[in-house]
């Protein structure tokens, strides 16, 4: 990860403790992409509400493939990379179940449909 000089915003190494540049002290040096991010927290949200949401595929649709997007979005980030990983496991795991349930539902319909025809 990249950090850089306070004083004179030049770039350091991560062991670098002092500016070789103005030989200001870089412990409170700012990490540009050490923030919470957004996206891996709503990733994960949407992840974990994608559990619930697989067994109606009107909901599991919508909220699993936002929440791969979102997840995948927030990979960038460095503190909620976790978050962000298990957002993204969770749905397009259960973007697959929702895929199945669909499916499942089109099979039975489809079947229902045949035997009404045979009946006839
Ligand atoms: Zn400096």
């Amino acid at each position: 990860m990249e950090k850089f000089c306070r004083n004179c915003g030049k770039k350091l190494n991560e062991e670098q403790n002092v500016c070789l540049n103005c030989g200001v002290a870089v412990n409170n040096a700012i990490k540009p992409n050490d923030k919470t991010d957004k996206n891996a927290v709503v990733g994960f949200i949407l992840g974990l509400v994608s559990i619930a949401a697989w067994l109606i595929p009107l909901f599991g649709y919508p909220v699993s493939i936002c929440g791969i997007i979102f997840s995948s979005k927030g990979l960038k980030s460095t503190i909620n990379k976790g978050k962000a990983i298990t957002g993204l496991v969770l749905s397009i795991v259960f973007l697959v179940f929702t895929l199945f349930n669909s499916m499942a539902g089109l099979l039975m319909w489809s079947e229902f449909f045949n035997d009404y025809y045979f009946y006839y």
